[in-house]
């Protein structure tokens, strides 16, 4: 047994005292249930926005679906509405396929071979491509998020697929699947997408083949979540990479602080300033309807309606997180 010096007496002080500093202090259950719940009852009959129609199984989505959930880091959730409900998952992939990326090749893999900066322009914006030296700008936009699945270490697309497929159920803490309805869909009319991938592939910034590496993208986008589920995803960033109710570890926690801030600079893609204007918080968007915003240290807020702004945002989703944040004070920008 070791000798107990002050050196080592110290250090065990302050080991002790780690899991409390990346845990934070949590609002009480009472009011974390409350702030759901009123978030819910405000918006529910909210009624701006309109379905993704350009993806044609998305416009068949009943819009008058609304879910709120938290999940915090210890695991608990908070939930309103239709949070079982299951919906595409969309641009809400986008990180967790980043975070493989991260996992494999380390953080710098992104920053080099992908970029960070926002582009203030559509998720699916060419111009960004062409203006941009990174080219494939950021991994939360779609010619960034198709270079992420291009850098998936693999020996097949088959692998590949399977290889992203189980690390999203990781974050989710249970076994997520592709609908093949949302992919068919998406893939009779991805031809953009195609164009953006070829395109890359030309500035040497995608790194496999461009048509493979946008069918996986298509596949990614088509995973089925409920609120609940993308919650617990979102708690597991929250939670310094490991999955609150699992226990596994998702990411290096190394490499979350990097995730959240680029999430935060271009999750919402041409309306990413604005949500950092009103939230002060990290969030990822889809075009299934389904918002993820994490509190670090502390949960993840998840609002799902399917009827969208013009940037491909929920409006009732946005609506409730705006809300919830003011209601608790989580704005990470405000002192506490
Ligand atoms: N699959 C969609 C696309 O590539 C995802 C877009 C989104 O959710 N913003 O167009």
């Amino acid at each position: 047994m070791p000798r107990l010096t002050p050196k080592l007496l110290l250090c065990a002080l302050f080991c002790a005292t780690l899991p409390e500093l990346t845990a934070g202090s949590l609002p009480e259950p009472a009011a974390l249930q409350k702030a759901v719940d009123t978030a819910h009852a405000t918006f529910k009959n909210e009624p701006g926005g309109a379905n993704a129609s350009y993806i044609p199984c998305l416009a068949k989505v009943p819009s008058k679906l609304f879910g709120v959930v938290i999940v915090t880091v210890d695991g608990k959730v908070y939930q309103a509405g239709d949070v079982d409900y299951a919906f595409a998952i969309e641009s809400v992939s986008k990180p967790f396929t980043a975070a493989l990326v991260m996992n494999e090749s380390g953080p710098q893999a992104i920053l080099k071979q992908i970029g960070v900066e926002p582009t203030g322009m559509p998720f699916n914006s060419v111009m960004a491509v062409e203006l941009e030296p990174a080219r494939s700008v950021n991994p939360f936009v779609n010619a960034g998020a198709m270079a992420s699945v291009s850098l998936v270490k693999a020996k097949n697309p088959q692998e590949k697929w399977a290889k992203i497929l189980a690390h999203y159920s990781k974050f989710a803490g249970e076994p997520l699947a592709m609908s093949d309805e949302v992919y068919q869909s998406e893939a009779s009319c991805n031809q953009h997408n195609r164009a953006i991938a070829e395109l890359l592939f030309s500035y040497h910034r995608l790194y496999a083949d461009p048509l493979e590496t946008c069918d996986i993208y298509t596949r990614q986008c088509s995973v089925l979540v409920t609120a609940k589920q993308l919650a617990v995803m979102g708690a597991t960033l929250a939670n310094g990479g490991v999955n609150p109710i699992t226990q596994e570890r998702c990411l290096d926690a190394a490499s979350v602080p990097k995730l959240l801030a680029v999430m935060m600079m271009a999750g919402f893609y041409d309306e990413s300033g604005a949500w950092a204007w009103k939230s002060g918080l990290p969030a990822k968007t889809g075009v299934g309807g389904g918002i993820v915003s994490i509190v670090p240290g502390k949960m993840a807020i998840v609002g799902f309606s399917p009827p969208l702004d013009a940037a491909g945002n929920s409006v009732r989703g946005a609506s409730a997180i705006h809300q919830i944040v003011a209601e608790l004070n989580l704005n990470l920008f405000n002192p506490r």
